[in-house]
């Protein structure tokens, strides 16, 4: 609705919703669930971009027990799609949560997200991209390879299981 004057035309405050105000920097980047804490040029080509997830607490995985009680975080590198035709060496900060659950074996835990699963080292949005250039445009594997700088059985693991699911969706 059109609106030509009135409060709500302000700018956001600091308090308001995370989601629909992201900075710039997130918003152009655009990677699900994550905001950019950092982005620069590399000197060889490329661009390192720092982002952290959104969620800042996860539940374990073995008792289910919500937890915002930060171990340690780490940096991982992962593969992600190139943005602005610049191939992009994104690090991850993963935060490692304490479990507070005391019945709980488990000590901490790591937090995962729908673009970085357990133990994955490539955005799901990568490996949808690979996957539609192999299965949309007829791609051969080992160019989706060279494009998306993925090795060859993570996609061609991708393509079959991605295959199997959209023929269970067809039927
Ligand atoms: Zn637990």
């Amino acid at each position: 609705m059109f609106q030509p004057t009135g409060p709500d035309l302000s700018l956001p405050t600091a308090s308001s919703t995370v989601e629909l105000f992201r900075d710039p920097v997130s918003v152009v980047f655009n990677l699900p669930g994550y905001q950019v804490l950092s982005a620069c040029d590399l000197p060889m080509g490329g661009r390192r971009v720092i982002a952290a997830a959104d969620s800042v607490e996860a539940a374990c995985p073995d008792c289910g027990v919500i937890s915002s009680r930060v171990h340690q975080r780490t940096r991982q590198r992962v593969k992600d799609l190139g943005v602005g035709g610049k191939n992009i060496e994104l690090i991850v900060i993963k935060p490692r949560f304490l479990c507070t659950e005391v019945a709980c074996a488990r000590r901490t835990f790591t937090q995962v997200t729908s673009q970085l699963p357990f133990r994955v080292r490539c955005t799901a949005r990568l490996k949808a991209a690979a996957v539609e250039a192999v299965l949309d445009e007829g791609m051969p594997i080992w160019r989706a390879c060279a494009r998306h700088r993925l090795g060859w059985a993570t996609i061609n693991a991708a393509v079959v299981g991605g295959g199997a699911d959209a023929m269970g969706s067809d039927s």
